[in-house]
């Protein structure tokens, strides 16, 4: 028999994929499911953004161009870090991947040496341990608690950090938990990179959707000495509704963005032509689209959050962004539901699936095993319904 990598058997399919994939199935042969597991907006890609896809088309843009991005795209990205973020960049510190997911994997490559270690504070995307994993790093988890949020506290961080510590990767708004953190958690978690000389990755995707008067901030724009340790991970995907488009950036140093995009070069190029001109406009034009559905998030946010809490045996903590609630399940742990004892988030999310055709994610996906996880990119009227058979599922 002929051997096969080693690392790449170590990787494992992501769980998330797979409970969607089951759901579609089951949607397919006709049942009605709801979804609570999806990670994308349930948004069609604004109108503007489409014809700006058109127009590149009928332009001719469609072909190659630098291998870290369109020049335009770059150059805009400039500009839109310049006006949120407060964050001088120039085209040379931006590379543009297939998605914040590719961007994070060529960050880690960029970086990583074999037995470095990745702080990764739990729970975290699913992603993370892999993509780690991949760049023949170590992952190291830092627990955080529900009572704090699910954000990680100095003393913890600190007792995480080894010789080896190349990199925290940090994710706020986060997936899974809706958690974002203040000027203050962000200003120590710098203060602590800069002195011990360690990188932060800063997964800022879900910037946009921030609620209840949150406010974003890049951890990059608190001092010039932090910002030269950060790479800034963004993309298209959840605040423009753009995930199948795949488009994603990263803005670093000019060292790291080299380097990233020597690699990309040879790996996948840029990505495609049409989509980084489409996303240079959805950058350009308008945004009112993007409050808009920040907007339609927030109402779900607060409806699902009041429902849950309702709800006896569960319960949940108010997310200040993202589109994720986690729902604590460990009252229901040792009981028995629908026939079937409730061991774990697993359990928990078989018979959700199985008896009443709603879908959700373990949170064993993301390290944690008394919670599953409820996206509400999801209309009003299905949230309703999948809360509904949630709550008569439990009740029994
Ligand atoms: N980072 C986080 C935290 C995410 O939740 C996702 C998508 O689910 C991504 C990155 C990747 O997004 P994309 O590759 O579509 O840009």
């Amino acid at each position: 028999k002929i051997k096969l990598s080693e690392k790449s058997q170590k990787i494992t399919a992501s769980v998330t994929l797979a409970i969607d994939a089951k759901a579609k199935q089951m949607m397919a042969e006709g049942i009605d499911v709801i979804s609570f597991g999806v990670g994308e907006p349930d948004f069609n890609t604004p109108e503007n953004i489409n014809r700006a896809a058109i127009e590149a088309l009928d332009k001719g843009i469609t072909r190659y161009t630098a291998a870290s991005g369109l020049p335009l795209y770059r150059e805009v990205i400039c500009k839109k870090l310049k006006d949120d973020n407060n964050l001088e960049y120039k085209p040379e510190n931006i590379v543009v991947s297939n998605g914040a997911k590719h961007s994070l994997y060529n960050a880690l490559l960029a970086i990583c040496n074999p037995g470095d270690e990745v702080i990764i504070p739990v729970p975290y995307w699913v992603s993370y341990e892999e993509l780690v994993k991949m760049a023949d790093a170590i992952p190291v988890f830092v627990k955080c608690s529900e009572e704090n949020e699910f954000k990680m506290k100095r003393n913890d961080l600190l007792a995480a950090i080894t010789p080896n510590t190349k990199a925290i990767l940090l994710n706020s708004p986060s997936n899974p938990t809706g958690s974002s953190y203040t000027k203050d958690e962000l200003q120590m978690i710098a203060d602590i990179a800069v002195e011990k000389g360690i990188i932060v990755i800063a997964d800022e995707i879900y910037e946009k959707l921030v609620y209840d008067g949150a406010e974003h901030i890049s951890i990059a724009s608190l001092n010039e000495k932090i910002k030269d340790q950060t790479i800034v991970v963004n993309g298209m995907s959840k605040a423009y509704a753009m995930t199948g488009w795949r488009i994603g950036y990263t803005a670093s140093n000019k060292e790291i963005a080299k380097i990233m995009g020597n690699i990309q070069s040879h790996a996948t190029s840029h990505p495609n032509t049409i989509a980084m001109y489409a996303s240079a406009k959805a950058l350009m034009e308008d945004q009112s689209s993007v409050e808009e559905m920040r907007k339609a998030f927030d109402e779900r946010r607060k409806y699902m959050v009041e429902r849950i809490n309702q709800i006896d045996g569960v319960s949940c903590i108010t997310p200040k962004g993202a589109f994720y609630i986690m729902m604590n399940i460990s009252k229901l742990k040792g009981k028995e539901i629908a026939g079937k004892l409730i061991e774990g988030s697993m359990d928990f999310a078989e018979i959700c699936l199985d008896k009443s055709h709603v879908a959700v994610v373990p949170g064993m996906a993301f390290g944690v095993d008394d919670f599953v996880r409820l996206s509400y990119a999801n209309s009003m009227e299905n949230i309703r319904k999948g809360l509904d058979r949630i709550e008569s599922l439990i009740k029994g």
